[in-house]
């Protein structure tokens, strides 16, 4: 302990416990020693209740702190490091994240720094190696002829091979990640040509900004699109101006499929960058495919850093440094990219932004859109939402004024938008026919593969998969730590819990009433394929679903098979429907348009709406009109009626009325506080508690407690849950009476988890 001085310095710390209890800043001196490491941002070690901790500094001042605590006020221990880790803007966000989303100030910087860079911050300085980075090269004797013997015995990996091999050839030296990306190939491969002695590692410095690097990447073939349609340069023209005037504005790109929007940011980001200033594209994981991460590479060359699951943790460091030190001009990534470290952000840009995926389900629970259009506030960016189905916020508050709105109506060379037959199973189902194909999409599927043009059917399975059912009681076998049905697998015969993965072989009785008379219903993916091989038996096909997708690599190989017409008919879950761009599709079929709309969720309709008319927009891309078949039980909603006639202002005036009447977003917010625990008598004992306090104190505001009641998942991992629902117009005015009656009432075997505008309430 060290009395303090008038010359004394100070330094606010946030130690990395995650507890409410301590969820600030905690006031130590600054030891002469360490004082011009100590500057805002760093990382730190210092003492805690008996322990010595690391935080992270986020004030530094001259002033001592209130009486009481001089007296007890201890020192900083040491520097782990990083200077301008957390810079002002990202500091400012970080704050606005606990005040919005009730996370903890420990939580959002560690999202903000990610794992990897923080490890590395002391074994970077001991290297006293920082910025080199690692590229392959081929190997000095790499000989043709060996590497020949070796393609034979690649099989499938062959061509992924010689990609490799002849983008090493074209380019020299390339950081792992890229070369795979370029190349279109798995880690496994690369690997395997290192192993056997083509590939060698190196270790150099970065490559300084003078460097022509843009030629080489150029040589791979991407030419800019020859003249913007006129609506795609007033796009453009607005958003550059806006982004010129250095002041943060979002503008909301409401364009349908194939309009051009990607052609757009492109546009943009030359623009941002030509001004010296930095970008950073936000796109789904899903759709951060290799196809559309060339397209980026192509027309921006070597300065685009991409975030993607697949990189190791010293790719990771050595792509977050890349952008923080400005020798990459654009971030790429999806979701927790949004908090990539760019010193001068001039524009971020979020590509399909009604996208359910931009929401982090696990604390700290943010959107990633909401958080651009804050760091966009506290860094003067532009922020562009581009979608061809914008979220009803977006667009109400685009209406409203708030956002800039700039339309793209018209596909690009008039390309005419698809034809939609929608198809009532109503029928069949009176028949007591269950095939996956009624008579008209297997007309079209004959009809279009009889022109060697390509099909997709998208299956979501999801909340409607094949389940086994007691014909003679109504019994369903249940997970037994979830409650949720089971969805039933063909081959090999089993059934899995899709929310805890939990599996079991099916009963040879029903558990219900003893009988023999349980059956499958419903039609997986794994169904339709069998039906669709039985009606085109010889015609090739890919099914892609979570079971044949386990891995990133598994979804892009799925992917370039397809586009390489390896199959003529793809199958799939949601994951097809986004963002791809295959010219020879000409047919979609949608092979039950009702299983989301039957989700217990107020976007049910929303998210059908625009899950059909982007799946929709896959079809007839390229020269060929397109046609789209939707099957459903329910051709009457207004989800599927607008989306079969592709008009999003009708779906949105329907929607938005809607929500209104049912007083939901974005009309109010809600905010979602769900209390889990092994003892359900515990759980609930909490729930009804903070139920009857926090209604008291809300009961003057304008905010309405709902619940406290189970959760739609009762259970899940074996743990009991609860849930209270605020839906209020000010989250901030709600959440922090729910942060401090959350530290105050803490009680063992309860967690708590806050969820500010949720997207799924499961
Ligand atoms: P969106 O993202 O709006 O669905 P894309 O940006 O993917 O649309 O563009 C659809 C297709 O049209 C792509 O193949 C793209 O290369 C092409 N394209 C975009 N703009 C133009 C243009 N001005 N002229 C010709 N083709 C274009
Ligand atoms: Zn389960």
């Amino acid at each position: 302990m060290t009395s303090a001085s008038t010359s004394d310095v100070y330094a606010d710390v946030v130690v990395t416990v995650p507890s409410r209890g301590v969820d600030r800043a905690f006031t130590y001196r600054v030891p002469a020693s360490l004082s011009t490491q100590v500057v805002s941002g760093v990382i730190v070690r210092v003492p805690f209740h008996g322990r010595e901790l690391s935080g992270w500094v986020v004030a530094v001042h001259a002033f001592p702190p209130p009486a009481l605590e001089a007296s007890s006020i201890r020192d900083i221990v040491g520097v782990t490091g990083g200077q301008g880790l957390l810079p002002p803007d990202l500091q400012d966000v970080a704050q606005w994240m606990q005040s919005f989303y009730g996370c903890l100030l420990v939580e959002a910087f560690q999202a903000m720094v990610p794992e990897p860079v923080r490890a590395a911050l002391g074994a970077k300085r001991a290297r006293g190696e920082a910025g080199r980075i690692r590229v392959a090269t081929l190997a000095p004797n790499f000989a043709i002829s060996a590497f020949e013997q070796l393609a034979q015995r690649l099989g499938g990996d062959e061509r992924q091979a010689r990609r490799l091999v002849e983008t090493l050839q074209a380019r020299g030296a390339v950081p792992p990640a890229e070369l795979l990306a370029l190349a279109h190939a798995r880690r496994e491969i690369l690997k395997r040509l290192h192993d056997e002695g083509f590939v060698r590692w190196r270790v150099q410095p970065p490559p300084s900004p003078g460097d022509d690097r843009r030629s080489a990447a150029a040589t791979l073939g991407g030419a800019a699109v020859e003249t913007l349609s006129p609506h795609q340069c007033k796009a453009v023209e607005t958003i550059v101006g806006q982004a010129e005037t250095g002041r943060a504005r979002v503008v909301l790109l409401h364009g349908v499929t194939g309009s051009g929007k990607t052609e757009v940011y492109l546009n943009v980001l030359e623009s941002v960058i030509a001004r010296g200033r930095q970008g950073l594209v936000l796109v789904p994981e899903i759709s951060l495919t290799p196809q559309a991460v060339d397209r980026y590479r192509r027309r921006l060359g070597d300065r685009v850093a991409v975030m993607h699951s697949g990189l190791t943790p010293s790719e990771r460091v050595e792509a977050w440094w890349s952008l923080k030190e400005g020798r990459m001009a654009v971030g790429l990534g999806a979701r927790s990219c949004v908090f990539a470290p760019m010193s001068d952000l001039g524009v971020v840009i979020v590509d399909e932004e009604h996208e359910a995926s931009y929401k982090q389900e696990q604390s700290p629970r943010y959107h990633a859109r909401q958080v651009a259009i804050r760091r966009a506030i506290a860094s003067g960016a532009t922020v562009v939402l581009g979608s061809a189905t914008p979220s009803l916020e977006s667009y109400y508050w685009a209406e409203q004024g708030k956002y800039a709105l700039v339309e793209m109506p018209t596909r690009v060379e008039e390309r005419p938008l698809p034809t939609v037959e929608v198809v009532s199973l109503q029928r069949r189902r009176r028949d007591g026919s269950v095939r996956a194909l009624g008579y008209v999409l297997r007309e079209r599927m004959a009809e279009t593969l009889a022109r060697g043009e390509q099909v997709m059917l998208l299956h979501n399975r999801r909340g409607f998969a094949s389940f086994l059912i007691c014909t003679a009681c109504g019994h369903l076998p249940r997970c037994p730590r979830c409650e949720i049905s089971f969805t039933f697998h063909a081959s090999p015969a089993r059934m899995v819990c899709h929310y805890c993965l939990y599996e079991t072989s099916p009963p040879s009785s029903c558990q219900g009433c003893g009988g023999f008379e349980m059956t499958h219903q419903g039609a997986g993916t794994q169904r339709v394929e069998e039906e669709v091989m039985e009606a085109f038996p010889g015609v090739p096909l890919l099914r892609m679903d979570r079971d044949t997708t386990r891995q990133m690599s598994d979804h892009r190989r799925l992917l370039e098979q397809f586009a390489n017409r390896e199959a003529q008919i793809l199958i799939g879950t949601q994951m097809i429907a986004k963002g791809h761009d295959f010219p020879d599709v000409t047919l979609v079929g949608v092979v039950l348009a009702d299983t989301g709309l039957a989700l217990p969720d107020f976007r049910a309709a929303e998210r059908t709406f625009s899950l059909l008319t982007q799946v929709a927009g896959r079809a007839g891309r390229g020269r060929v009109p397109g046609r789209v078949v939707i099957q459903t039980y329910n051709p009457e909603h207004y989800a599927i009626r607008h989306a079969a006639a592709q008009g999003y202002g009708g779906f949105y005036a329907e929607e938005l009325a809607a929500r209104k009447e049912l007083e939901y977003p974005p009309f109010t917010h809600l905010i979602n506080v769900i209390l889990s625990g092994e003892s359900g008598a515990d759980v609930e004992r909490a729930a009804q508690a903070m139920g009857s306090r926090m209604r008291a104190q809300v009961a003057a505001m304008p905010c309405v407690l709902l619940g406290p009641a189970p959760c739609a998942l009762p259970r899940i991992h074996r743990k009991s849950r609860w849930h209270l629902v605020f839906k209020c117009r000010q989250v901030q005015e709600i959440m922090p009476l729910i942060r401090t009656y959350l530290r105050e009432n803490a009680s063992a075997g309860v967690s708590a988890a806050v969820d500010a505008d949720p997207m799924s309430m499961l």
